[in-house]
């Protein structure tokens, strides 16, 4: 099933055997399952086609799953394609059989140098090919990041980037992976993600985002002042905190290149290469 393209095949819930679930989000459930001929390992995500219809997503939601069957990067979950029945669109979605990169960082508090360089070197390899096939994901953050049986960072949840983010602005959730340009509802381009690759950077290695405030307000004042500091704990490099600082950059013309991040001293000394945390 990996090998092919399989996308255009017509699957059926006949050609899996469904297992536990791995978890439910805004949308739908995700559960382990097996496609019966090959045995190959996937993860199935269902949707209702009655939650489609209500918050109107449908063509942001065939877009979407366009971009991503078309997308091939070692660091990108693939969608190997799909189907749907009366009720229900099932995705036929890679398995990041390590979960989420969010409950790594929760349960170990902060990363180590090298893990935290290893993330950030596979996040911006997948973000310089994704720029060059002109696809900018906009919602990344350690909640869209699972990991495979190797450790391997995925990044996920590519279906919803944009109806997402526009979501966060005017609803409940966090403004703290936002752009300055984002958040003020400027218009915006492909380097908003060299902006939240510093965020993530600083949260891998101090287990919290920089802006992070008490009120939405306040995060809000935070990130277009670019009101950014170094606890003295956990002590990081200085080489690290020069990256952070010069992709935290209010002009985002001037944020450091995605190319020039897989160059940078602390990606060269901490990184691993193949991607393999252990
Ligand atoms: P949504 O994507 O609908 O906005 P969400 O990101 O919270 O919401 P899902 O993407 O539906 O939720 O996934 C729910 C949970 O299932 C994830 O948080 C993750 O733990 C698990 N999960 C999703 N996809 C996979 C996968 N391919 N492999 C392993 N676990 C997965
Ligand atoms: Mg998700």
């Amino acid at each position: 099933m990996s090998s092919q393209d399989n996308s255009n095949r017509n699957w059926s819930l006949q050609d899996f055997d469904i297992g536990k679930p791995l978890g439910r989000g805004k949308f739908g459930r995700v559960y382990v399952a097996r496609e019966r001929k090959s045995k190959y390992v996937v993860a199935l995500k269902i949707i209702f086609k009655e939650q489609i219809k209500k918050h109107k997503i449908d063509h942001q939601l065939v877009r979407e799953m366009e971009i991503q069957t078309s997308l091939r990067h070692p660091n990108i979950l693939r969608l190997y394609g799909w189907f749907h029945d009366d009720e229900r669109v099932f995705l036929i979605l890679e398995y990041a059989h390590n979960g989420e990169l969010y409950k790594e960082l929760r349960k170990q508090g902060h990363l180590s140098e090298n893990h935290a360089a290893t993330y950030i070197l596979s996040l911006t390899k997948a973000l310089a090919y994704c720029h060059e096939k002109h696809v900018i994901h906009r919602d990344i953050k350690p909640e869209n990041l699972l990991l495979d049986h190797e450790g391997r960072l995925k990044i996920a949840d590519f279906g919803w980037s944009v109806q997402s983010s526009n979501k966060r602005h005017t609803m409940c959730g966090t403004l703290d992976y936002l752009a300055p340009e984002m958040v003020e509802n400027k218009a915006h381009d492909y380097t908003v993600d060299n902006w939240t690759l510093g965020i993530l950077c600083y949260e891998f290695l101090y287990g919290v985002p920089p802006f992070e405030a008490e009120s939405q307000l306040d995060t809000f004042r935070r990130i277009i002042k670019v009101d950014l500091s170094f606890p003295s704990t956990p002590s990081i490099s200085l080489d690290a905190k020069n990256l952070i600082s010069r992709l935290l950059v209010k002009d985002s013309s001037r944020r450091l290149p995605l190319q020039k991040i897989v160059e940078h001293p602390w990606i060269l000394k901490n990184a691993n290469p193949m991607g393999i945390c252990n």
